[in-house]
């Protein structure tokens, strides 16, 4: 099955940029309940979306005390979690996020290697790429970060 995740969040000045569980060093970051983190976010959705089990809303409400002040990286692991008790389990993962500054290239790789041990697959299973929005947009005007990520999972096979 595969599963379609996308997310957004505003951009201001003062506030941490974390992507992927990485902060980059940034002048904006995300207006967030959470740590608006929108890689794993999406991730999140998507994971839920290709197992059919509703969405990073439903499971993880910011009105929730459980997950108060909690991580985004919690939140992929709880799912994670929540797949297997299904039986489901990661087969690959392509992430694309776009931002317009800063440039992030020099962190993909740590957020391929966060991603795949969250989500306890190979990092050879994990794709992320990055793109600007070419000065057009919310995006491009430097006020969002978007992400969008698709993933595939399978069955577990019984042993
Ligand atoms: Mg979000």
């Amino acid at each position: 099955m595969v599963g379609l995740g996308y997310d957004v969040h505003r951009l201001a000045e003062g506030r941490p940029l974390v992507l992927a569980g990485v902060t980059i060093p940034s002048e904006k970051g995300a207006v967030a309940h959470s740590d608006g983190d929108v890689v794993f976010h999406a991730l999140v959705d998507a994971l839920l979306g290709a197992a059919a089990l509703g969405d990073i809303g439903e499971w993880f409400p910011d009105t929730d005390a459980r997950w108060k002040g909690a991580s985004s990286t919690q939140f992929v692991e709880h799912t994670i979690g929540l797949l297997a008790s299904h039986g489901l389990r990661v087969v690959n993962i392509d992430a694309t996020l776009v931002l317009e500054s800063p440039k992030i290239s020099a962190f993909k790789q740590e957020m391929r290697e966060n991603i795949s041990r969250a989500c306890q697959l190979p990092v050879q299973r994990v794709s992320v790429k990055a793109t600007t929005s070419e000065r057009i947009g919310f995006v491009g005007r430097g006020e969002g970060v978007e992400a969008t990520v698709i993933v595939l999972i399978g069955t577990i096979e019984p042993r």
